[in-house]
């Protein structure tokens, strides 16, 4: 099917084309909550999946890998909704001067991305490894310390880092946050801009990386920022590869400074078999599920996007092209 017609009959007030621009085989899994969520919203569209009259489409709904690199000739569309969070891939394309808007989705993405963190944290935290991993059979009565005593830093207070620095606050850690602008949560020390990274890293026991892959994050935890850690520090990431120097994460992993790295997100996905990560005794590797991007709600919350444009508003989670995400 290249075609898929909602809401045409009584005609809506508003009409729509919509170009579904995406991997094979995932308009399977958006046509059902797709429409339903058009259906909903009173949202009446013809939706197609390839675009064969590029200056007749109204929105477009992205993901990367649909082979959609040029958006010179959808002269008339008004937004491009991405089905990820991070734009990365597409923030930079030149061809790319309609409105971007990235997903934000709190009842699917967000919500995993808090149970995400929150598991592995209190892995860490916890040090489950000793038990779940105990081929010696030792009797070890000794016990955690309690959250209240653990210094957890989050990097990045968006709409992930700032939920999860809030869940993290909720069970007791002690949570310090950075970010680009200044920021006031409650419960939260927060810290900003390349001034304030020291402070934060200084006391983090651990470091949660969820900062958008941009030229000024690129390469932000090196070697020296690294070293500002407590020795034995524990780092995840689940933001993007392209935010740790690889090398010196490692060297850091070697020499102890650095006790153990959770890593979802790599420079080269899948990370390929030869990659030393994959066998280093102090990382784990999780294949970018952190979050994943749910039909259902990353639907309802792209005709939300599109039914603010529609009704003349600016819609929320417009991206800055100027600072990338
Ligand atoms: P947001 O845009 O809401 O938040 C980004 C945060 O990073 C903001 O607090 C921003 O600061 C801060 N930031 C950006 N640039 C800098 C900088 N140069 N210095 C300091 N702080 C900076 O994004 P989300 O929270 O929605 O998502 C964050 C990232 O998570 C995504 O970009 C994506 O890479 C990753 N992600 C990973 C997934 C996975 O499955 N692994 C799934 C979804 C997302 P300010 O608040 O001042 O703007």
């Amino acid at each position: 099917m290249s075609t898929s017609r909602v809401n045409q009959d009584p005609g809506p007030d508003v009409f729509t084309k919509i170009l579904f621009s995406a991997p094979k085989g995932m308009w399977q899994t958006y046509a059902r909550p797709l429409t339903a969520a058009l259906e909903a919203t009173g949202i009446g569209a013809e939706i197609v999946l390839s675009a064969d009259a590029p200056e007749t489409v109204d929105y477009i709904i992205y993901a990367p890998g649909g082979g959609l690199e040029d958006f010179t000739p959808f002269s008339r569309a008004k937004a491009v909704l991405s089905l990820w969070a991070g734009v990365d891939r597409i923030a930079a394309n030149p061809t790319l001067t309609q409105s971007l808007i990235r997903l934000v989705d709190p009842e699917g993405l967000t919500q995993g991305m808090v149970e995400w963190v929150t598991g592995h944290v209190l892995r860490h935290h916890l040090g489950m490894d000793r038990h779940i991993l105990n081929p010696d059979h030792r009797w070890d009565q000794t016990p955690p310390p309690l959250a209240g005593d653990r210094h957890v830093t989050v990097l990045g207070l968006g709409q992930l880092g700032a939920a999860c620095a809030r869940a993290l606050s909720g069970i007791g850690f002690q949570v310090t946050g950075w970010s680009r602008s200044k920021k006031s949560i409650p419960g939260i020390v927060c810290a900003d801009g390349i001034d304030g990274l020291k402070s934060v890293l200084e006391t983090a026991e651990i470091a949660i990386l969820l900062l958008p892959r941009t030229p000024a994050t690129e390469g932000l935890l090196n070697a020296q920022r690294l070293g500002w850690m407590p020795r034995g520090a524990v780092i995840l990431n689940p933001g993007r590869g392209a935010l740790i120097d690889d090398a010196a994460l490692l060297a850091a992993l070697d020499s102890g400074r650095i006790g153990h790295a959770t890593l979802d997100v790599f420079h080269t996905e899948p990370l390929p078999p030869a990659h030393p990560f994959w066998s280093h005794p102090r990382v784990t590797v999780t294949p970018h599920i952190a979050a994943a991007t749910r039909p259902e709600t990353a639907a309802r919350a792209v005709v939300r996007a599109m039914a603010q444009i529609e009704a003349g508003a600016t819609p929320h989670h417009l991206v800055d092209r100027a600072q990338g995400y």
